[in-house]
């Protein structure tokens, strides 16, 4: 019997409504990385032999099952390119394990590389994504040739960097290059915000998201997009997507007269941080169980993977940022590469693939059947 370690995220939370003024920034709650612990699980093999063990019945069978095999990308829409571990923040969930003190940063030539494959394909999307992005010394310049190459370009922006004193003006550089801002904001409270991200991470989101604000993201007819990401703070899967972004909408501006365009509701991969938590709690048999259970066939065709490819600092390439923390790479580096040779390639899955497929489906742009 699984037992709810929290709240599900369509419960009712009792907390009172208020406006308040954010007061400036107050530290970050700091945990060390899987990495700094020497943990068994900062190594990816061990990670997927852990899922593995647990016995249950694979994904790749699931897929075929659902009359998908073998799992085939179909074109390429998005350049997801993760440029480096680096971040201000230790959230538990990260997939990435990212923290200050990893050192993995994309080194100059795969950025040229990346901006070469941009140029000689018709990709219509560059998705940066991190750690941190902007802690990446080419990060600006990145953006910039993106968008003269005429390509929609995603930070994926965890706000609370740009409160830093050295990043204070991303939002207007932003802003100024109409680069669309994607943030985690697991809940419009401090409590489960704080509790997934680090304590003193909720006040210093809610500056930035009205410092966006301030600026014209979110705001209709701007042309500036704020998207926001939230996953569930126990071990289940996420809500329905709609109702959660009306009361997401409804409680930020009635509390902080925040706006922003749409919530995507993302499930919680078993893998990395999340994994150790799940193992550390006792949930995770019944967290994979009930993933597995709630497979839903009809997932399978829109799964991000099939229309994007992911790079990662080093260069090499995965089917998505999951499998690239999975250590499951694709043959050839962003060196050997050409469109035509990804956009029909195999996909390769493992039991951590359930967490994409559950319910109404999970990607990096929130619940794959959109519901
Ligand atoms: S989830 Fe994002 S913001 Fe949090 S530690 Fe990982 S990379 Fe940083
Ligand atoms: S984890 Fe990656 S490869 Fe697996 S189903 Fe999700 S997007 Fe596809």
């Amino acid at each position: 019997m699984c037992k709810e370690r929290r709240h599900s995220q369509d419960a009712a939370y009792a907390l009172p409504m208020m406006k308040w003024k954010v007061k400036p920034v107050s530290p970050i709650h700091l945990i060390p990385t899987l990495q700094q612990r020497d943990h068994p699980l900062a190594a990816s093999a061990h990670q997927r032999a852990v899922l593995a063990d647990l016995g249950l019945r694979s994904f790749a069978e699931a897929v075929t099952s659902a009359g998908h095999a073998p799992l085939c990308a179909d074109r390429i829409e998005v350049l997801q390119i993760n440029v480096g571990k680096r971040c201000n923040q230790t959230c538990r969930h990260c997939h990435v394990d990212a923290g200050p003190n990893r050192k993995e940063v994309m080194p100059a030539a795969v950025v040229e590389a990346c901006l070469g494959l941009l140029e000689q394909s018709r990709i219509p999307t560059l998705d940066i994504t991190g750690g941190a992005p902007e802690l990446h010394p080419q990060f600006r310049e990145l953006v910039v040739r993106a968008r003269a190459l005429g390509r929609h370009v995603i930070d994926r922006c965890n706000l609370t960097l740009t409160r830093l004193p050295n990043y204070s003006d991303l939002p207007a550089f932003l802003a100024a290059h109409q680069v669309e801002v994607l943030s985690s904001l697991p809940h419009y409270t401090a409590h489960d915000t704080d509790a997934q991200r680090g304590d003193g991470v909720f006040v210093q989101s809610i500056a930035a998201l009205q410092a966006f604000n301030a600026l014209g993201y979110g705001v209709a007819g701007s042309g500036l997009i704020l998207n926001l990401v939230t996953n569930p703070s126990g071990a289940v899967l996420p809500g329905n997507q709609a109702a959660l972004q009306q009361a997401w909408q409804h409680e930020l501006q009635a509390r902080y007269g925040i706006v922003f365009n749409q919530l995507y509701t993302i499930t919680n991969m078993p893998i990395s941080r999340y994994l150790d938590d799940l193992s550390a709690s006792g949930a995770l048999g019944c967290y994979m169980e009930r993933l597995v259970a709630a497979f839903n066939p009809a997932t399978v065709a829109g799964l991000m993977c099939r229309s994007q490819i992911s790079v990662g600092w080093d260069g090499q390439l995965y089917d998505c940022d999951f499998n690239q923390m999975l250590g499951m790479a694709l043959p050839q580096s962003i060196f050997e590469v050409t469109v035509e040779d990804l956009a029909r390639r195999a996909i390769q899955v493992d039991q951590h693939c359930y967490g994409c497929t559950a319910s109404a489906g999970s990607s990096c742009g929130g619940a794959v059947l959109g519901v």
